[in-house]
């Protein structure tokens, strides 16, 4: 976290349970200050919350996407445990008021029971009022044999909080937008360089990083009236080769030929990809068109397709000139700004 005294913006790195929490905590504080009303709190992060989850598009680094996530208390035997004890004891109180509040954010109460084969002292000293002064939460009692899987020393249920961390994420998300919060999608590492070669005989290579941990394209082919949807293994072979050829020419000048060999060899297909560029005959489409309807009255469409291979840096160039012909056919007085 970082205060910028000139824009008067606190910056949080990172979009996890503890960066979202931290963030919201701040607009709190913020907003009750009257000296530092103006600061605004800046989200900064790599990766964001996503309600379900998927291996392919969120990585393993992202623990709060993954996490279980209930709520277990550990006895506070040490100074550290202690202390995470106490910040246990203010999430329950959190979890409680939230759960009455909004009851839609991802927390369930629940029953919370557990098995210790070989319990040390610290478990075996713990009592029901013990538990509820170090955890807050309420419902400690003891099980015996009948309820316990056959070699459980010590077994006990709690009332205690399960969230679904994805979702419960999403909406502190939310929240913090809500209140005014703002977001920079970036990563802080640094990414290689985008390479392509036109060969000779027709053929293309290139490498092109995905930043945000999205790996790195290998291409490609351009094959008109190819409508085959399944990759080839001979193509990927080839297109391997081929970025192979370029892998020096696309790392920083800092690495040699032998480290950009070695991560090459250590490289890891994610996914053989087979897409199609909706390409037009004569180039891309902009134009407006007068339709007539069956009910006899006429409409106006603009066309803008045929981006081919190139969508990506051409889309605001062709948002513009599309809003132009918009405004136009509109006329100034018909336009209605969004209050989104
Ligand atoms: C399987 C599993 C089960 C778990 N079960 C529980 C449980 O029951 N109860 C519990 O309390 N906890 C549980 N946890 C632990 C919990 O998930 C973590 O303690 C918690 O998610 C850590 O949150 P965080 O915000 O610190 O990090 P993260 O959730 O990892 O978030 C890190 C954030 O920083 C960003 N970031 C990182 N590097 C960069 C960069 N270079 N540039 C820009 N942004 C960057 C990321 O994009 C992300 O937004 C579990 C974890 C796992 C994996």
């Amino acid at each position: 976290m970082a205060r910028n005294s000139n824009s008067s913006t606190v910056v949080v790195i990172g979009a996890g349970i503890i960066g979202l929490t931290i963030a919201l905590k701040l607009q709190d504080l913020l907003s009750s200050k009257s000296a530092v009303n103006c600061s605004r709190v800046l989200l900064v992060a790599r990766e964001w919350p996503t309600t379900i989850p998927h291996a392919s598009s969120i990585t393993l680094n992202y623990a709060s996407m993954w996490a279980g996530a209930h709520v277990r208390p550990i006895p506070g035997t040490t100074a550290q445990l202690r202390r995470e004890a106490a910040w246990l004891k203010r999430t329950v109180q959190e979890f409680s008021r939230q759960l009455k509040a909004q009851p839609w954010t991802g927390i369930s109460k629940t029953t919370g029971i557990e098995f210790i084969e070989a319990p040390n002292c610290d478990y075996e000293k713990q009592t029901s009022e013990s538990f509820a002064a170090e955890s807050g939460l309420p419902g400690y009692r003891e099980l015996v044999s009948s309820e316990k899987p056959a070699g459980t020393w010590l077994g006990y249920e709690y009332e205690t909080y399960c969230v679904n961390a994805p979702m419960y994420c999403a909406n502190l998300l939310r929240t913090f937008v809500l209140r005014g919060g703002q977001t920079v999608l970036t990563s802080l590492d640094v990414t290689t360089k985008t390479v392509t070669k036109q060969a000779k005989d027709g053929s293309w290579s290139f490498i092109i990083p995905r930043g945000f941990d999205g790996g790195t394209i290998i291409g490609g082919t351009k094959e008109p009236e190819n409508w085959d949807s399944e990759p080839s293994l001979h193509t990927r072979e080839h297109l391997l080769t081929a970025g192979q050829g370029l892998l020096l020419y696309a790392c920083e000048a800092s690495k040699n030929h032998d480290d950009a060999l070695s991560s090459w060899r250590n490289k890891r297909v994610i996914a053989d990809v087979v897409g199609r560029r909706p390409t037009r005959q004569g180039g891309m489409r902009i134009e407006p068109e007068e339709r007539l309807l069956s009910n006899g009255n006429k409409k106006n469409v603009i066309h803008a397709y045929g981006a081919g291979g190139r969508g990506f840096e051409i889309s605001w160039g062709v948002a513009a000139e599309v809003a132009e012909m918009a405004k136009e056919l509109l006329g100034n007085d018909n336009l209605v700004l969004s209050k989104l």
